[in-house]
Parts: C-alpha cells; structure tokens; sequence
C-alpha cells in the first residue's frame, strides 16, 4: 500500500483511555500519525473521512497474550489468519507467544519469524521469546539475543520454567536487560493430568480436575525468585483464581497481571453446555473466582486484559473433554466479552474498560501504541459500543472455531480499523492489500 491519504474522523466520541481524556469532536490522520484532535477540523483536500457519530474512538486494542500457531502448526492458525482475527476483533497490536516450532529461541529464528510477519500480518505483532532453547525446559535462552533481534518480552507460556533457580535467574537476566518476563503460573506437580477445575464438578463428570493451588504455589515460588530491589521485572499471564488475586493482593511492590475475558464471564458450568470447547488451561473456574477477578479488575489488582487466543482444529476438539487440547479463540470476542463482564455487570466506565485493553498493555512492554495523542501511530478502533451482534463462529477470519461464546448475544460492534494511518477494516470487509510498514 502506498504512503497512507489523509484521513478525517469527523464526530466521533473520542476517549485516549491512558489520560482519561473523553471528548467529542474530530481526529486527522496524515503520515500515518495522529496529527490533529479538535472541534470542526477542517477537511484537507483528498482526505477521506469517516463519520463517526454515536461511535467511539479510541486506540486500537492491544493483546499480550496471542497463539498465532505459525510456524509449525499452521492447521490451526497462521499468522495471516491470526492478525486478521485481530483486526476484525478490534486489535491493532498483538503478541505471539512463542510455544511455536522452531520456537522464537535464538536470533536467527526471531528473525524469521519477524520476516514471515512482515510478509502476511495484517496488524503489528510483538515477538515474545522463548525463555527455554527449543522449550526444553531446561537452558534458559540468551535473553540478550532475543532482546536484540527485537523480542517485545520473554515467556515460558506453555512451557513453564520447572526450578526456582531457572526462575531467579530469568527475573535477574530480564531486570538487567530492562525485559519484562511473562510467566504461566501452574505448578504441574500439582495440576498433572487436570482437564478442568478441580470441583463437585469435575467430579460429576468423572475427569480430573486441577486445583486452585496450582496457581497459587506457581505464583508463591515467583515470589520467592525475586530478591531484587524495586519492581519485579515480571507479568502474570491469565491469572484465574481468587486465591491468586488474593497472593497478588498481598504482593506488596509485586508484578502486573493479566486475566483472560472468559474468567470474567463465565465459570466451569460452561463446561456442561460447551464441552471441549470451554477448556483451556487455567481452566474456568468458580463463581466465587470470577467475583473475585471482576473485583480485582475493578481494584487495578489485574490491570490488563488478554485473550489467550488459542486456536485448535475441530477435528482436535472433537476429542472431548478429557482429551482435547487446551485453549479457546478468543481475538473477535475479547471486546464484546469485556464490555459484557466489566461495563454492563461491575459497573466500571467504557474509559476504564478501555484502559486494560489499550494503554495499560501497551505501557507494560513500553509500546508506542494505546495513546490518542497528537504525533502518536495513527492505530485506531472506531466501534459502537450499543451495537449489538450474536456470535457465529463460522463467520470468524480465525481459522479456530473453538468459542465457548458462539451463538451469544453481546455488545460492541467493531466498524473502523486505522493501522499505521491506513484503513484496513471498514464495516464488514477487509481492505484489499494488507498494510505495509507496519512490523
Ligand atoms: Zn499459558
């Protein structure tokens, strides 16, 4: 695509989310920057523009927490696949995991990775690297390489690090090299062989089921890992238990975290209705949890919300409940889901919701994006938040149809999305060319 035409949002209710600005009036877009915010901006000639009355403008979404699948498992997902679920869900950044083969565990493979996302992304993507070679388990990777080669943050997502002196000394490499270290916190001796939360229901259902616990001891043993001083250099991904909210609460100076919109909203009866697709790992839990989660959201305890988009092929989730894998798509349902659990049932402001989709994930990794503000990437979400829309998984640009959401009537319609100043979704289709210059 060539060099991005002006663009002029004109009407629109404008919320920058970081500074908690909320105004109505216009935005311009030119070089791909947020160039103007007023009242009645006039229309420079050429310049396309986009009514935007009765609708909200805000900073694209930003997702830390991604399974693009690509490289090595492309029948569930690809990166092109992948970011265009993005965008159709509202997100203009996003980052991969990396429990991919290869993994993004050296120089050489993050660039390739990076290569392919350049090629076929259609939103930008932030590489997270492998924290173990291979995701053995086993040798830490050269954090510094990986930082180097352009890594957004280190992770043992899928892998989880075993040993408290692995973990002391991730934190340690991460807080020198000024990375952020997201961790899956799941002690396995605890949850081995777990498919779902471990309850009256799992019981009734006659599968094993993974304790609360787990969370909490993986979480106490992160703790124990960080003598530093200051801030531990460490995120919490898909907290879904009250007792690690509880642990975090009492984590002085502790880490940021992140839950995952279907802790939110719903909890392990899904399970009766969904099977197989209602479990991931952590799984859902109880009511009592949710509650806890909402209220710790709402406290700034789990200040970022992430999906966890998971994808998995229909004929993986047909295995059922017991052996199907873990995981849910969740990137073109995470912003009606949120707005469902965190506006309509605990009350918060659309500006609130907003912030632990946008601002705050894009400031725990230092990225530019998640701001409204004059001179800033002009990643943009024009939706309605009194839209309303049902669910069809079939209708997805994922290549999952694993959702425990289908078929649900929820708010928040999607209708503009501005990357790198260019339009690459508008209600309903795609722009013809994928933006360029983006990653
Ligand atoms: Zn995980």
């Amino acid at each position: 695509m060539a060099q991005s035409a002006d663009l002029l949002i004109r009407s629109g209710r404008l919320i920058c989310p970081g500074t908690g600005r909320d105004l109505s009036g216009d935005l311009l877009i030119s070089g791909g920057r947020i160039a103007a915010i007023g009242d009645g901006l006039p229309r420079a000639d050429g310049a396309q523009v986009i009514d935007a009355v009765g609708k909200v403008v805000c900073p694209g979404l930003v997702d830390l927490h991604v399974h693009l699948r690509e490289p090595g498992a492309e029948k569930k997902e690809t990166i092109e696949s992948g970011t265009r679920a993005a965008v159709h869900g509202g997100f203009t950044t996003v980052c991969a995991m990396p429990n991919t083969t290869p993994a993004p565990d050296s120089a050489r493979n993050v660039g390739e990775i990076r290569a392919q996302i350049s090629q076929s992304a259609w939103c930008r993507v932030g590489v997270v690297g492998a924290a173990t070679r291979a995701n053995d388990r086993e040798t830490l990777t050269d954090f510094a390489a990986l930082r180097d080669a352009g890594c957004a943050a280190i992770s043992d997502d899928a892998f989880m690090l075993r040993t408290l002196a692995q973990r002391r000394e991730a934190l340690r490499r991460c807080a020198e090299l000024g990375l952020v270290f997201i961790a899956h916190a799941e002690d396995e001796a605890l949850s081995a062989g777990g498919v779902m939360h471990d309850g009256a229901l799992s019981r009734e259902l006659g599968v094993p089921g993974q304790h609360p616990e787990t969370e909490v001891r993986a979480l106490e043993q992160w703790r124990e890992a960080w003598d530093g001083p200051g801030l531990p250099p460490l995120h919490v991904a898909h907290l879904s238990t009250a007792a690690g909210v509880e642990l975090l609460r009492d984590w002085r100076e502790g880490p940021t975290a992140e839950t995952a919109p279907h802790y939110l909203a719903l909890t392990h009866e899904a399970i009766r209705e969904h099977g197989a697709d209602a479990k991931m790992n952590p799984p859902l839990r109880t009511e009592a949890d949710r509650q806890a989660l909402l209220a710790a959201v709402r406290d700034g305890i789990v200040g970022i919300v992430a999906t966890d988009h998971a994808p998995h092929t229909p004929e993986e989730k047909a295995a059922g409940l017991a052996h199907a894998p873990f995981g849910i798509v969740g990137l073109e349902t995470a912003l009606s889901v949120t707005l469902m659990a965190l506006c309509e049932e605990a009350g918060m402001s659309l500006p609130e919701v907003l912030v632990t989709l946008t601002s705050a994930p894009a400031a725990r990794l230092n990225l530019p994006q998640g701001r409204l503000d004059v001179g800033a990437p002009a990643d943009l979400l024009v939706f309605d938040p009194d839209g309303r829309w049902q669910v069809d998984a079939e209708q997805f640009s994922s290549c999952g149809r694993n959702t425990p959401f289908d078929g649900m009537d929820l708010p928040g319609t999607v209708s503009t999305i501005i990357a790198g100043g260019s339009i690459v979704y508008s209600d309903g289709s795609f722009a013809p060319l994928r933006p360029s210059g983006l990653n």
